[in-house]
């Protein structure tokens, strides 16, 4: 017999099933069996007179909870049940997967262990239906960005993550052993995006793995996370990425309200708002400006960067002021900036890139690069980079390249601040940090 979909019951009453899925709970009384069965579409009671079969009543006793359980029965309409309104009255039972008890962690408790324990267990935490939730949502913006890319005339592209040389600076770099020599794990798809604009694509994605040897805690950096980026061609600034960008994000958005609204709702509690474009767009020099008119210091050792706190209180002044999530910073100092970035030709200690803040964390770095061999050589130079080093990726820019421009987005980042999550330990299959390499 086929296996039915709990979800899909309705379209079954009357007639014999197979159900097949986690035994969440069983309420064992006098004269009935209740059990409480879930897969991944949802819950459905389950009901058995012991009478009927005492041994078999035995062995559903004797059933730990989260073991797996595959029932057949009849599907009857039956309004007082609370879930959905009706039942399974059982007819066979077996356990296909038997859980050890006592779980570790149980799903269905009310009170959460914490964090570290639970990404101990991270396989027990992901039964929970919120963290289920969570992956759908993300499968629904993958696949909403790659249709907008796709519409867009758009390639797709696998660089690798194996390089012969850092892509941005020295720091932050996993080096490790290959073969006779070392091999650096790429710390964004920076060069090789660059390398499919010399190569006449035009327009390029890729969403894949990006390495940070960064030893920092904080609830929003990870040493692997998967990456969202992407570069066009033939453009005329920065402004022109940002603006393709606000209008994919609205389209995600709208995919994921399309598709979870409600769920999203009831498990995180958010009423996903929907972006409005164009984003409001403030300058670094508007934004310390308004920094110091609320009161805000950026801590000393920042110089001509924004902490966590200032990106917070510039999303309180844009929330107050354009009543928006979003927002761009735009024309950052050379001096924060990577090599590649281009300089604003009349104020050339400022660079035409920008980051997006989304409900105070940011989510995007972007910017148009500069495509000029001599200027970037002079640049990487400036930036004390070892020439020899990268001058395979200079060579992109000798034989002909567009004037380019792009992003990187990190798709965790998405997810914590599309979900309202304190941390991005909750926002991603499995967090790897300075200290967590298991599971
Ligand atoms: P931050 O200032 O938050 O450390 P960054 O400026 O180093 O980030 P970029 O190199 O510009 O980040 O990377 C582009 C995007 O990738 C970021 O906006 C963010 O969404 C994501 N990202 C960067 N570093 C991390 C990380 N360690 N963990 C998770 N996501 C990250």
């Amino acid at each position: 017999m086929e296996r039915t979909k709990i979800a899909d019951l309705r379209q079954h009453i009357g007639e014999k099933v197979k159900v097949q899925g986690f035994l969440q709970t069983l309420r064992d009384q006098k004269k009935m069996q209740f059990l409480i069965l879930r897969d991944l579409s949802g819950l459905v009671q389950v009901a058995f007179w012991k009478a009927n079969d005492p041994a078999l009543a035995e062995k559903i006793s004797a059933t730990p909870t989260e073991s797996v359980v595959s029932v057949t029965g009849t599907v009857v309409d039956n309004p007082i049940v609370k879930l959905g309104g009706l039942e399974i009255q059982l007819e066979t039972y077996e356990v296909i997967g038997p859980a050890e008890a006592p779980i570790p962690l149980d799903p269905t408790a009310e009170a959460l262990p914490s964090i570290d324990y639970r990404l101990d267990w991270r396989f027990l935490d992901m039964r929970r239906p919120p963290v289920t939730l969570l992956f759908k949502v993300q499968t629904t913006a993958e696949a909403a960005f790659r249709e907008y890319w796709l519409k867009h005339d758009f390639i797709e592209i696998h660089s690798p993550k194996l390089m012969g040389s850092p892509s941005e600076s020295g720091a932050e770099l996993f080096e490790v052993q290959y073969f006779e020599t070392k091999a650096y794990l790429a710390q964004s798809p920076q060069f090789y995006k660059q390398m499919a604009m010399a190569a006449g694509f035009e327009r390029v994605f890729e969403i894949g793995p990006v390495f940070r040897a960064d030893p920092s805690f904080t609830s929003r950096h990870m040493t692997e996370f998967t990456g969202i980026d992407m570069e066009i061609s033939y453009i005329e600034s920065h402004e022109d990425v940002m603006r393709f960008l606000e209008n994919m994000l609205q389209y995600v958005y709208q995919r994921v309200k399309d598709a979870h609204d409600e769920e999203i709702k009831q498990h995180f509690g958010v009423d996903l708002r929907v972006p409005s474009v164009p984003f409001p767009r403030i300058t670094m020099a508007q934004a310390l400006e308004i920094l110091k008119e609320v009161g805000y210091q950026i801590p000393p050792e920042k110089k001509g960067d924004i902490d966590p706190g200032g990106e917070r209180a510039l999303a309180d002044y844009i929330k107050r002021t354009y009543d928006h999530d979003f927002f761009y910073l735009i024309d950052w100092p050379i001096s924060v900036r990577p090599f590649y970035h281009m300089r604003h030709a009349d104020q050339p200690h400022l660079t035409k890139s920008f980051d997006l803040i989304a409900n105070g964390t940011e989510i995007v770095t972007g910017a148009q690069r500069e495509h000029r061999y001599e200027i970037l050589r002079q640049q990487a130079i400036e930036k004390g980079l070892s020439i020899q080093s990268i001058q395979f990726y200079l060579d992109f820019f000798r034989y002909g390249c567009p004037p380019h421009g792009g992003f990187g987005l990190g798709l965790s980042r998405l997810l914590m601040v599309m979900l309202n999550l304190p941390n991005i330990r909750e926002a991603v299959f499995l967090f790897r940090g300075p200290n967590r390499l298991h599971p």
